[in-house]
């Protein structure tokens, strides 16, 4: 938070009124090829590693997101892909090497209950990108 000290305009009946601080405007920024972002881990299987941000690139903006739905004989499946402009490739930068991806989801983060070690506090699905929260 900014705070600005108080300025006051005084008319010509000498009636004093306050200026308002410039509005602050957060703006989401907008993907770009080499643009850092943070993707989170899954962590390992039996926990001994939580979900955590790692650093990553931007490769390739936008992809497709499959969804399939199984019929009843089980046998079959449907496979469904929609353009997701938010859809990402990613080269991650692990501290033990680097990993390319081309299809990760954005996730904005939710209020959670576990204590993530997440950037912003927020609780972020394994496998996600998101902007990093900058202090
Ligand atoms: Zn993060």
């Amino acid at each position: 938070m900014r705070l600005f000290p108080r300025r006051v305009v005084v008319d010509d009946d000498g009636v004093a009124t306050d200026v308002k601080p410039p509005e602050v405007i957060k703006k989401t920024p907008k993907p770009a090829i080499g643009r850092a972002v943070h993707y989170v881990s899954h962590g390992t299987p039996g926990g001994e590693y939580g979900k955590c941000c790692r650093a990553a690139t931007i490769t390739d903006i936008g992809g497709w997101r499959t969804t399939s739905t199984q019929q009843d004989d089980e046998t079959h499946r449907i496979l469904h892909q929609k353009w997701d402009p938010d859809m990402m490739g990613l080269v991650v930068h692990n501290p033990t090497g680097t990993f390319n991806n081309t299809t990760v989801p954005y996730d904005s983060g939710e209020p959670g209950t576990e204590d993530p070690q997440m950037c912003d506090g927020l609780e972020h699905p394994g496998g996600s990108w998101h902007y990093p929260h900058i202090r």
